[in-house]
């Protein structure tokens, strides 16, 4: 079966060329004239192809006229220029074929906008829509810029392992991952016998790559991972997903400094790739999402970052006139309020929020010589708060066994990643962006769970 996408045929197509559509039917409208328009979308891209059938069409009584919404089609035609308003060019067609009926009585796309909300309920459907089809090439463009904008400056992408049997960053995030028959666990003194289960351990899955992209940072320099990650924890809030994609850079030799500025040059650089490549589906988003997309990406290539101490951020924090759904003062997490009013109140840019007191962050990040604050670094944008979380890595090891055992953790669990720093340690660096958050805010969409093509949210999974 041998077809032209639409996009090429939009783009580079000339008048008198033969081509073959496939597709999906998004409209059909008959002329007095005895032929109808038919607007065809095949995902390549945003914009429809305009097809002419004409009433002298051996199938256009049968077939043809019966068309409706969603039909899939196939149509061979010579393209002409169009004399009609929204589009220049249209397929005259010389073969018309249905390939599959689109019940109009049952099928759920009609042409009405629907809710998003509507829409959630239909994933399998969703992606014919407009707004899906934009976020899902958006997606894959972004995902092409990550690699090409790592593989450029030499960093190795390494594949780390989705089931881990590390228990990482607090076990109650955790999905665990067991062939056990749930209803008769095999016990061993009133615990779970895990020596009786398939990998005769507890095992859970990732919900980061960064500790094994340590690993290989520390044998082959400038890594990244970029994979799914996957949280237990029952935040049902605009920007959380049970699973979600994470991309991980980690650098040897490198510091914080170094890590902020990998990370700025790394957003703009994403930022750039979107606003020169698709450029039809941003201009989508500014009309029908959020006015203000595009404007936004070309200020954030163009301004600094602001750079600020944790510490710093509370006092304007404290000094704010506003009144916080969360108190603030030293030593307490900021809130997504809190980063936001940081953003687009105090800085109206991005800002990186770095050394923050050690209570509230990971036993990795590395400890400042104050003994108070670790070298950590949030990236803050505005409308979603934090999209990348990093640090420098505690690379002493007496102080990261300190570390392990102040946060009630066992330093006999990290025996592997504490040999790193017993064997050739070095200064190394790295962050974790939520790639959907990225989309989030490259697209203006509210909701990450439609950014995602089937969301895994607390109590839902249904797809
Ligand atoms: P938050 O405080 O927003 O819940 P976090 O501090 O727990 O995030 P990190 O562990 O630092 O997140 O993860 C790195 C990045 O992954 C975050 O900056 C964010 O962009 C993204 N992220 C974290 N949790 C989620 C989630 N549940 N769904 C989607 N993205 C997430
Ligand atoms: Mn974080």
């Amino acid at each position: 079966m041998k077809r032209s996408r639409i996009i090429e045929i939009l783009s580079s197509g000339k008048p008198g060329d033969q081509f073959t559509v496939m597709g999906w039917v998004r409209t059909r409208r008959d002329s007095k004239g005895g032929f109808s328009f038919i607007e065809v979308n095949d995902g390549s891209c945003l914009s429809c192809i305009q097809i002419i059938a004409d009433g002298k069409l051996k199938n256009y009584e049968d077939q043809i006229l019966k068309l409706a919404t969603g039909c899939s089609v196939k149509a061979v035609g010579i393209l002409a220029a169009s004399p009609g308003k929204g589009q220049n060019v249209e397929l005259h067609a010389e073969e018309f074929e249905v390939l599959g009926w689109a019940d109009p009585g049952s099928y759920p796309l009609q042409k009405k906008r629907h809710s998003f909300e509507f829409l959630r309920e239909i994933a399998h459907l969703r992606p014919r829509t407009n707004t899906f089809g934009a976020v899902a090439r958006i997606r894959n463009s972004i995902s092409y810029a990550i690699h090409t904008f790592f593989q450029k400056r030499g960093f190795i992408y390494i594949h780390t392992p989705i089931i881990t049997g590390s228990d990482c960053e607090g076990a109650g995030e955790m999905f665990k991952v067991t062939t056990f028959d749930l209803d008769q666990i095999p016990k061993k003194e009133g615990h779970t016998d895990f020596n009786k289960d398939f990998f005769g351990n507890p095992a859970t899955l990732t919900v980061s790559g960064q500790l094994e992209a340590e690993v290989y940072a520390l044998s082959m320099g400038d890594v990244y991972t970029f994979g799914p990650t996957f949280r237990a924890e029952n935040s049902n809030t605009s920007r959380h997903l049970s699973e979600f994609w994470m991309v991980e850079p980690e650098m040897a030799f490198c510091d914080l400094e170094g890590n902020i500025s990998i990370a700025v040059e790394f957003l703009k650089f994403i930022f750039d790739y979107i606003l020169s490549n698709c450029n039809e589906d941003m201009e989508f988003f500014k009309k029908f999402i959020d006015k203000t997309v595009i404007e936004t990406l070309e200020n954030l290539i163009s301004q600094d970052f602001e750079v600020l101490t944790y510490t710093d951020g509370i006092k304007l924090l404290e000094k704010a006139n506003v009144k916080f759904e969360f108190p603030v003062n030293w030593g307490t997490d900021l809130q997504s309020e809190h980063e936001r009013y940081l953003c687009e109140n105090v800085f109206k840019k991005p800002i990186v929020l770095i050394d923050y007191p050690k209570e509230i962050k990971a036993f990795y990040m590395k400890l400042n010589s104050d003994g108070k604050t670790v070298r950590a670094m949030d990236v803050l944008v505005p409308k979603i708060g934090e999209i990348i979380g990093g640090s420098q890595r505690e690379d002493d090891y007496n102080t990261l066994v300190e570390r392990i055992r102040e946060m009630n953790l066992d330093p006999d669990d990290y025996w592997w990643y504490l040999d790193l720093r017993k064997y050739g340690s070095v200064p190394h660096s790295g962050f974790g962006l939520g790639f959907e958050r990225l989309i989030q805010f490259v697209t203006g969409m509210a909701n990450i769970r439609d950014v995602i093509p089937f969301p895994r949210t607390p109590g839902n999974v249904r797809f």
